[in-house]
């Protein structure tokens, strides 16, 4: 238990965190919106800056920008980066108006409230209330707002590259009182299979591309799927896998001569992106023995290429940002939080395994409730959020720098 050095509720009211959720959710930054994130990255950049933080508008790609905004610290202790993404997937066939950010029974509504604009108003709030307490934290605060989650993750991997680093990261995607400190890592293929045309009448002219996937299908689900089910990790479930997608052929009256299979495939420590693509490969290389004529390729989905790839998120329970986080918890909402295990994969991976900083995913709200058709976060959640952020960052920032637990 650290002593209190500032209470963040004497400096801010529930009504402007209120009306800062909605604002952003107002802003539309889904893909289809013209300049993506630009607009509501620069409607952070600028209410960080009207309340006195120094912030920097950081162009990615296309003119879309991360936000970095710092509260600089008396340099003593250790620095806490608090981070989260400015996009939202796209409204889909919501119920609720997506961009009203209506108020219903103290949860707000509308696309992006969870997932996680409720974060970022959140984290915005404790750097002001930080700074209009005047508390000094002994390490700086770091608050990334970062593009393209829900796409390539374009943002933190700008993060990661440029050398923005801290002794340990919070990522603020919705975890309701819980933390993770260990997700599945996530690769998504394209499996194509090439046959040979015919008409349909004579099919025993051509090879067809279809059906070359069905046999590769029945394969991986007996040789493969027995595999998987052996696999478990304590922080991140299972290793699993899905056929998301099949396109293939041209016409009923052709034989196909193409078929592309889409998978993803999330996958746990003791795996890695060449171990989980050379399964597939096997199988493939297997068929090809069997069949000369079966012809197949795999490949990483052109659309989810980034540089870096999307591994496992494995943070050591024993870090001193996951003792930070869960004290925080603990110390405002007076129970011990649980680990959260089935959480998706996130920017928190990326930050971990390229940067190097410890990182815990600690965020309002309820997960189940992202991406939904009325996505909504409670206010009272969003409170909570800033009392422990501003905790949590008066535990973390404590900790001398050189001060190495693990
Ligand atoms: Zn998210």
């Amino acid at each position: 238990m650290t002593i209190e050095k500032f209470d963040p509720k004497k400096y801010f009211t529930e009504k402007e965190l209120v009306e800062l959720t909605q604002n952003l959710i107002r802003i539309p930054s889904h893909k289809d919106t013209p300049g993506f994130e630009r607009d509501v990255a620069n409607y952070i950049h600028d209410y960080l800056v009207q309340n006195g933080i120094e912030s920097e508008l950081h162009p990615v790609v296309d003119g879309r920008p991360n936000v970095v905004a710092t509260i600089k610290g008396n340099g003593t202790g250790k620095s806490l980066m608090f981070n989260g993404h400015t996009d939202t997937v796209l409204p889909y066939n919501m119920t609720v108006d997506p961009f009203a950010a209506n108020i219903s029974d103290g949860k707000i509504y509308g696309r992006g409230s969870v997932d996680m604009k409720g974060s970022l108003a959140s984290f915005m709030i404790s750097m002001v209330a930080m700074k209009r307490s005047g508390y000094i934290p002994e390490g700086d605060v770091i608050f990334t707002a970062v593009i393209g989650e829900e796409g390539k993750s374009e943002g933190t991997e700008y993060i990661v590259k440029s050398g923005i680093t801290a002794d340990g990261a919070i990522v603020g995607e919705p975890s309701n009182y819980e933390y993770a400190i260990g997700h599945r890592g996530l690769e998504w293929f394209d499996v194509t299979f090439y046959g040979k045309s015919s008409h349909s009448g004579k099919p025993e002219n051509g090879v067809n591309a279809i059906e070359q996937a069905m046999t590769f299908i029945s394969r991986v689900k007996e040789d493969l799927y027995p595999v998987l089910r052996e696999k478990y990790d304590e922080y991140m479930g299972g290793s699993v896998m899905n056929f998301g997608t099949i396109t293939g052929g041209t016409e009923q009256s052709t034989v196909a001569d193409k078929c592309i299979l889409r998978i993803d495939r999330r996958y746990i420590p003791g795996e890695d992106k060449h171990s989980v693509m050379g399964e597939y490969q096997d199988i493939i290389n297997k068929l090809k023995d069997e069949d000369p004529k079966f012809n197949a390729k795999i490949e990483v989905t052109p659309e989810s290429l980034l540089a870096l790839y999307h591994p496992p998120l494995i943070t050591s329970f024993n870090e001193t940002i996951v003792t930070a986080v869960r004290a925080g918890i603990k110390e405002i909402m007076n129970y011990e939080p649980n680990i959260t295990r089935g959480i998706g994969w996130s920017d928190a991976a990326l930050l971990k395994a390229y940067a190097k900083i410890p990182t815990v995913v600690f965020g309002p709200g309820d997960l189940s409730l992202a991406h939904t058709e009325d996505e909504h976060i409670k206010i009272e959640d969003l409170v909570n959020a800033v009392d422990i952020y501003s905790r949590i960052t008066q535990n973390f920032t404590s900790y001398p720098k050189e001060d190495e637990l693990q």
